[in-house]
Parts: structure tokens; C-alpha cells; sequence
């Protein structure tokens, strides 16, 4: 694999089982095919927790099993792999499910002009909010001001762009880059 696709395939596990999906993936790279149970052993993970990771795994697309039976015991085997070609497609979904998430995220803080406090936590109220509270917080009283965003927006910004041209739905800004060169 790839190097950059294997850097993204341990970041998605991390996502989905932490550090120990993490192992579970690299013990599965390394062995190809293999058990729940020797994957617990490789790893000094628990075999209901290897478990757990595969079938998380398996939902995503990204891990396939084979059942063997042993003709003389008469039990069932599960022999696990690694299976990434569905992992771009996957990514791409994410990531997509992201942007969405951070337009709606701008398109809410560029919509309205929000008054607060300043406490962290303490509500921020839309101009008719604020009138009906006559722009006091009503947790503890302060004086309400427009709350400055900008901050919150250049950074909404920043990171929509960069995920839209990670996703090829943007090019490069020319202008950006020669910015970055003059600073
Ligand atoms: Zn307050």
C-alpha cells in the first residue's frame, strides 16, 4: 500500500477505535489473512476487543472474513483481512460529510450579527433575542455586545478551502500562495 494511502487508512482507525485499532490494522497488514484470536495474541489485545474493531471494520467496508470449519473439532474459524479499495471512496466520503458541516458552520455565523457576553458557555442571541433580554445575558446579566466573529469566519474559511482542494472541487489560489511567499 501506499504510503500516504496506509497514513490515512491508521488515521481513519484511530478515528474509529483509537490506538487499538491502530494495532489490530498493522497485525492484520503484516499477517494478511489471519484470526480474531491471533490477532489478540499478536497484538496483547483482548480477543473481544479485536473483535469488536474487525466488525467495526467489516461495517465500514474495510475488513472481509472467510468462516473455515475444522473437520475435526467441527468449530468455526474466522480468517480476517485488510480490504482497502473501497478506502478512497470511503475517505472521500468523510471528508465530503465534513465540508458540508463546516458550510453549514460559516453560513450560520455570516447569517446573523449575534450578541453576547463573553462568557464562554453563555448564549449568543440574534439582534431580536437580545432586544427582548434589552442586551443583558440572561444567565448573568452582563452587558450583551456583538460578538466578533471574524476570527471564527477566517477560520471556517481557511479550512473549507483546504478541504475543497483536497477534494479537487478548487484549485490553488495563485494569490494565496504568492502571500505566503512575501510573509
Ligand atoms: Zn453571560
Amino acid at each position: 500500500m501506499a504510503r500516504r494511502r496506509n497514513k490515512e487508512l491508521l488515521e481513519f482507525a484511530m478515528e474509529l477505535g483509537g490506538e487499538e485499532a491502530v494495532e489490530v490494522i498493522r497485525a492484520l497488514e503484516k499477517k494478511k489473512e489471519t484470526t480474531d484470536e491471533e490477532l489478540a495474541e499478536e497484538t496483547g489485545i483482548r480477543v473481544n476487543t479485536v473483535r469488536k474493531i474487525l466488525y467495526a471494520l467489516y461495517d465500514e467496508g474495510l475488513a472481509e472474513f472467510k468462516r473455515i470449519r475444522d473437520k475435526e473439532t467441527g468449530w468455526y474459524y474466522y480468517y480476517w483481512r485488510l480490504e482497502t479499495k473501497k478506502l478512497p471512496e470511503i475517505l472521500r466520503a468523510r471528508k465530503m460529510a465534513e465540508l458540508k458541516k463546516l458550510r453549514e458552520m460559516l453560513e450560520e455565523e455570516t447569517g446573523e450579527i449575534y450578541y453576547w457576553c463573553g462568557e464562554e458557555g453563555h448564549p449568543k442571541l440574534t439582534f431580536d433575542e437580545a432586544m427582548e433580554y434589552e442586551f443583558q445575558c440572561p444567565i448573568c446579566g452582563s452587558m450583551l455586545m456583538q460578538y466578533d466573529n471574524t476570527e471564527v469566519v477566517e477560520d471556517l474559511k481557511k479550512r473549507i478551502e483546504e478541504l475543497e482542494i483536497e477534494l479537487g472541487l478548487r484549485e490553488k489560489s495563485k494569490r494565496k500562495r504568492s502571500r505566503k511567499k512575501a510573509s
